[in-house]
């Protein structure tokens, strides 16, 4: 064990992921001195460019709609903040939780969903495309960052993690990685930390979010018993409070209430499976869970949010829009691969409509609006 693994992990529970014990990388590396396996695999995160293009790219509002909306980087930060937390409670592996975290969304094409239904539309015929896979494939391929191999070269836990789901077809070509998904097994605590950070993140922030935009009304947040539990609590503490504070402290309010439901119930479940290491931890029955009334109420915040925000008229006519973009821009390159960039342009002459899907994937939001304007818009080059 190195002094690094020594110092940070040595607190760790022995059902944590422990970088001392790693799966490994596709390719060999010597580990350094001074950082775990999978300190290196967050750093390599944050160092990719996929990364950066976070920033440009819509969680539910798109990037230009207004600078305080949620972008799929804070987005990601917020989840690695929570999933951390939840970590550190729970006596299992801070750094790989927020490797996952940063990670998670790195394959999610331009316009959020409303982007990855076109695309997957448009690779119905050449293996679909899915916003998980690609993750993993912006990590494992598309990266350029290393003399010796593609992608970024990260640990199995960290793949697994960002490996979410997976349909059955996929699974069987992925080896290792996709044997979970047959075998039903689970993935390790910090996986299944970082996917259920990822859901108290968006919730809450979709509620902040949709009520800054003026999409949501407060008021009809009260049939929402997440929300109006906490919202009675915060009126009755702070009565005079403006209404953008009352916001604030009620989805406080809530994310806490389901960071400390999750670490009650997940620590319960923990206790009664007392697995002892990962590998009784992938075999056992998810261990990270919400407690039953908590899970019912976050999935009532859930149907909520998908009624009166995603399929609220203006976000139906943003996403109406970016689904023509994608379409647009998928057409464009398939009768013409000349079109492309060099570098896809010589991908696609082996693997035509993946090369294309990995260039519209990786494209954000504003870059997708000028490549569609300079490619259809007379006028413009
Ligand atoms: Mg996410």
């Amino acid at each position: 064990m190195s002094a690094a693994e020594a110092g940070v992990e040595s607190v760790l529970a022995s059902f944590a992921a422990h970088s001392a014990q790693t799966r490994g990388r596709v390719h060999a590396e010597t580990e350094v001195i001074g950082r775990t396996a999978f300190q290196r695999d967050r750093e390599r995160v944050i160092h990719s460019a996929a990364f950066r293009r976070l920033e440009y790219k819509t969680q539910v509002f798109v990037n230009h709609e207004g600078d305080l909306f949620r972008t799929r980087l804070t987005h990601s930060l917020e989840v690695a903040q929570i999933g951390r937390g939840i970590a550190r409670a729970l006596r299992v592996n801070e750094d790989l939780v927020e490797a996952i975290a940063l990670a998670h969304d790195l394959g999610h094409t331009p316009f959020g969903h409303a982007g990855q239904d076109a695309l997957h539309e448009c690779m119905a015929e050449h293996g679909g495309f899915e916003h998980n896979l690609q993750s993993l494939r912006v990590v494992d391929e598309l990266e350029e960052r290393y003399g010796g191999f593609n992608g970024l070269n990260l640990t199995f836990e960290a793949r697994e993690g960002i490996l979410k789901h997976c349909s059955l077809e996929n699974a069987r070509k992925l080896g290792d990685l996709g044997q979970r998904f047959i075998a039903r097994h689970q993935p390790s605590l910090e996986a299944q930390i970082a996917n259920l950070a990822d859901e108290i993140a968006y919730n809450n922030h979709d509620v902040d979010d949709g009520l800054r935009s003026g999409l949501l009304r407060l008021g009809q947040l009260d049939e929402v018993s997440l929300f109006a539990r906490q919202a009675a609590v915060v009126r009755e503490l702070f009565p005079q409070l403006l209404e953008r504070r009352t916001i604030h402290e009620t989805v406080r309010r809530m994310i806490s209430t389901l960071i400390v439901d999750l670490i009650e119930e997940s620590s319960r479940r923990i206790d009664a499976a007392a697995p002892r290491s990962v590998d009784d931890v992938r075999l056992a029955q998810p261990l990270i869970a919400f407690s039953e009334p908590i899970r019912r109420e976050a999935d009532a915040l859930k149907s909520f949010l998908r009624e009166n925000l995603y399929r609220h008229y203006q976000v139906a006519r943003m996403t109406n829009k970016a689904r023509r973009i994608v379409r647009d821009l998928f057409a464009a390159f398939w009768d013409d691969v000349r079109l492309l960039p060099t570098d896809y342009r010589e991908r696609a002459e082996s693997q035509r409509a993946r090369a294309i899907a990995d260039y519209v994937a990786g494209m954000t939001d504003r870059y997708a609006i000028r490549e569609h304007r300079r490619l259809f818009a007379v006028g413009e080059v």
